[in-house]
């Protein structure tokens, strides 16, 4: 099984999770070896990084997204003026049964992504069938009247296209990069699923025995999913964002085939759903196949959606936990905000910048100090991804070098926080960081696929794709007294939940997962 986190994603290089990510199998380990680099890891905040992938089984802290592998850029296109501004080209328009569409024209190469995002996830799942909304993500492949079982990913390979399918706390995406005259067939395919999937007893009980191995993959054989899942259920204590996106294992066992096809009836809808185009095509004529395929479509009201917010932390809350595992590991995470206004708003801009100050690039404070100068880690990350349905966490991670604890890690962790506070950020530093930040967006931009994940990840959190460009401006205007003032206005024990991981002996005879289980398309 692939799963790739994107944005935020593996800035961490944790197993938590806030995504479940799939493509097909022969993509991955190009997604491991291109997209899982330095540089999309720890180099861009992921205000703007929002798309890079991060690779199988590493779910950051945010969320994440698996790029089909991003194409070489035709060459000269890697300067700002041909990537162009995130507004130029771009069109948006609404369906009569309220489907909107975005089209953003690259004609750089004769090829198009086309996405199709729910605005439904983790987040908008209820205690007793979480995991549902990635079972169902499951189940979108198992067909309809008139495709077959296994037919829609089969016709992709044909043509030639990739495809991806991803479900993270806020969303469920299906993703197809294809030829461009082929994108009226992607139509018709993703369309034709939207209504009318066949919901099978039998095959709903054969794919959830693949989700439940997916599960003891990612998280239950795995020390530092588990960590990163008893994290997330302590940080959060009423809000869905406690809940693991592939649910607890209990629910699955539970689960039944009704869940799956009342989540289907209740959140795929036209009217819920967002089509993202982008690549060499004409709006125009997006806009004629869009409502010849999805224009048919009934739309249906929402269930409503209720805001459920945390109370106020008061302490400090730790968690430990026991798993075979050859080394210790911490994690500490702050409540923070996301970005809610892009004009208005100051911190979320500046905790992206402090999260690249301490973690943005190879000589960044947390490895040049912790790691390289006083040995006292073998790795630390730092991930913050402030664009989210919910409230977002900032998170600091460590894993101790041989003579030393996880406890001189969070304190050392601490410091490199507090001496921000104290002392903040030189000019310098910020110059760096912003050069990479302007760096990473031009990167990304070269790829229809991270075009078409930029605007769509803005979207499902409430902000307009209008605006993308504003997001970059605002980064670019981030002060040293501003990232000094969220160092020291969020990172204290009111609002920190700290998980470390104990390790325990590991048992030579236990079984390693069958390698079978990993090449699993879905
Ligand atoms: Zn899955």
């Amino acid at each position: 099984m692939n799963h790739c986190a994107v944005f935020l994603a593996d800035r961490t290089g944790r197993e938590g999770d806030h995504q479940v990510n799939h493509e097909a199998a022969h993509q991955a380990s190009q997604h491991r070896d291109t997209l899982r680099g330095k540089f999309a890891r720890r180099v861009v905040p992921t205000l703007i990084a929002l798309t890079f992938a991060g690779s199988a089984f590493a779910q950051a802290t945010a969320g994440a997204t698996s790029a089909p592998a991003p194409q070489a850029p035709p060459s000269g296109a890697r300067t700002a003026a041909a990537v162009g501004q995130s507004e130029a080209g771009t069109t948006e328009f609404t369906l009569s049964n309220g489907m909107r569409v975005i089209v953003k024209e690259d004609h750089r190469a004769p090829t198009v992504v086309h996405q199709i995002w729910y605005r439904t996830g983790a987040v908008d799942e209820l205690s007793g069938t979480t995991g549902v909304a990635h079972m169902l993500e499951h189940m979108m492949f198992k067909g309809t009247p008139k495709v077959p079982v296994g037919e829609f990913s089969r016709q992709i390979a044909l043509l030639g296209g990739r495809e991806n399918a991803m479900t993270n706390r806020d969303f469920t995406l299906y993703s197809q990069q294809i030829g461009k005259q082929y994108l009226p067939k992607m139509m018709e395919l993703e369309a034709d699923r939207m209504a009318n999937v066949i919901f099978k007893k039998d095959e709903f009980e054969r794919e959830m025995k693949v989700v439940m191995e997916e599960r003891r993959l990612r998280t239950d054989d795995s020390p530092r999913g588990k960590v990163y899942e008893q994290l997330l259920a302590t940080v959060y204590t009423a809000m869905p964002y406690r809940h693991p996106v592939i649910g607890w294992m209990d629910d699955l066992v539970n689960m039944r085939v009704e869940d799956v096809q009342a989540w289907y009836r209740e959140w795929y809808v036209p009217n819920n759903a967002l089509l993202v185009v982008a690549g060499d095509v004409k709006a125009d004529e997006v806009r004629k196949l869009a409502e010849r395929y999805y224009g048919k479509l009934k739309p249906r009201a929402l269930p409503s959606r209720k805001t459920q917010l945390e109370a106020p932390q008061q302490g400090i809350k730790r968690v430990w936990v026991k798993a075979p595992a050859q080394n210790p590991y911490i994690v500490l995470a702050y409540k923070v905000p996301r970005l809610r206004d892009v004009e208005k708003d100051v911190d979320p801009y500046a905790l992206e910048v402090l999260s690249a100050v301490l973690d943005g690039y190879d000589n960044a404070r947390l490895n040049r100090e912790l790691v390289r100068q006083q040995r006292l880690a073998d790795d630390v990350n730092v991930g913050y991804d402030s664009i989210n349905r919910n409230e977002s966490i900032f998170v600091l991670d460590g894993i101790p070098a041989d003579g030393h604890t996880t406890e001189e890690i969070e304190k050392a962790l601490r410091e490199e926080v507090q001496r921000i506070a104290r002392d903040g950020v030189s000019e310098e530093e910020l110059k760096r960081v912003k050069a990479q930040v302007i760096a990473g967006q031009i990167y990304k931009r070269d790829s229809v696929f991270g075009q078409g994940m930029e605007i769509g990840v803005a979207e499902i959190a409430g902000i307009p794709w209008q605006q993308i460009d504003r997001m970059l401006d605002k980064i670019k205007a981030v002060t040293p007294a501003q990232v000094q003032a969220v160092a020291a206005k969020y990172f204290h024990d009111d609002n920190l939940t700290v998980a470390t991981l104990l390790p325990q002996p590991i048992d030579p005879n236990k079984p390693k997962a069958s390698p079978a289980a990993e090449g699993l398309r879905h």
